[in-house]
């Protein structure tokens, strides 16, 4: 690990402040962070400490939801009874993640900016357009077996590799980000992540001193609440494919149908096309494969990753039978 400058911000607008300067990179947990610096993947001058900031707590908000401080642990968030009751899919995500330590440390901030588990961007040796734009894409035509098979470029076929935003995206919560010059702003975490496009290092919309400072959580709706995760052991393992599913049956049809999908593209993928199909519907087999003809219309695969498109159908097939109680 090279050298580097530690700073501890007091507050928020010092954190701005410090994480606007050239090298400078926010540090909370560090579980990802620290990773990255040992490989020197990551090569910040100074990191910044913003761990100590008033960003914590789960607290009720106007209207009903939650907000979750940037600063809040993965653990504190999964075991709240509020969110336990009302929003089990993002409990149920959160514990599917990493392992318990890792839970213990890792933020709800840090969590949404994790970077990809790309084979390639985590050795320096190889070529990757993401650690060293210009260098190639080593996935391509490579070990790609982690790799999306939606929403990709020819610049990088990587996934965002977590769990907690693909649970968000389908819960519609939003991110609360403040700004250096003391202005703040919000965007939904279905626009949080970018696609790779011809810039895949540009992996979420932070700008320069940007720091999360919350996630709101809207208020609960009903229906039932399922996060699967399929991957290769059943512990410390990253999706193949995940789906996160709300979805409200009335009167015999659809009522709400709101999906997200880890594991498939350079972000948590949302589309909104299956509700509109879903809903209004009586639930049953045929519509579910419509589904997910819809969903994976455009997939392509790169050799090794050829499997998720059959096992994202099977997936999203099986969650929506098990929401809908559809269960054959
Ligand atoms: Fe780098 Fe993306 Fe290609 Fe992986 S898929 S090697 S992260 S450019």
């Amino acid at each position: 690990m090279r050298s580097f400058d530690y700073q501890r911000a007091g507050t928020l607008e010092h954190a701005g402040q410090l994480v606007a300067e050239d090298g400078a990179k926010a540090i909370a947990g560090g579980t990802n962070l620290l990773d990255l610096m040992k490989l020197q993947v990551e090569t910040p001058e100074t990191i910044v400490d913003i761990s100590r900031l008033a960003l914590d707590g789960i607290d009720e908000v106007d209207g009903g939801g939650l907000r979750i401080g940037a600063m809040v642990t993965n653990t504190d968030t999964a075991v709240d009874p509020r969110v336990r009751a009302d929003y089990p899919m993002l409990s149920r995500a959160i514990l599917a993640g990493a392992t318990q330590q890792l839970r213990n440390r890792a933020t709800t901030g840090g969590n949404l900016c994790q970077r990809t588990r790309c084979y390639y961007f985590t050795k320096t040796d190889q070529p990757c357009n993401k650690r060293d734009p210009g260098s190639g894409c080593g996935a391509i035509d490579g070990v790609a077996r982690l790799h999306a098979v939606l929403g990709t470029s020819d610049q990088c076929i990587a996934t965002y590799p977590g769990d907690m935003a693909v649970a968000l995206a389908a819960l519609d919560a939003t991110v609360d980000i403040a700004s250096p010059n003391g202005r703040s702003r919000s965007v939904p975490v279905r626009n949080f992540h970018c696609l790779p496009g011809d810039t895949p290092w540009i992996e979420n919309v932070l700008e320069r001193g940007e720091i999360i400072t919350s996630v709101i959580l809207p208020a609960p709706v009903g229906g039932r609440q399922v996060y699967r995760k399929v991957r290769e052991r059943s512990s410390y393992a990253f999706a193949m494919v995940s789906v996160a599913a709300i979805v409200d049956v009335a009167n015999g049809r659809i009522a709400r149908a709101d999906l997200a999908f880890g594991g498939l593209a350079h972000k948590p993928w949302h589309d909104p096309r299956l509700s509109d199909l879903l809903v209004g519907k009586a639930p049953d087999r045929a519509l579910f494969a419509k589904a997910a003809d819809l969903l994976l219309e455009d997939a392509v695969s790169q050799g090794e990753n050829a499997f998720k498109i059959p096992l994202a159908r099977r997936t999203l097939i099986a969650v929506l039978a098990q929401a809908t109680g559809e269960v054959s």
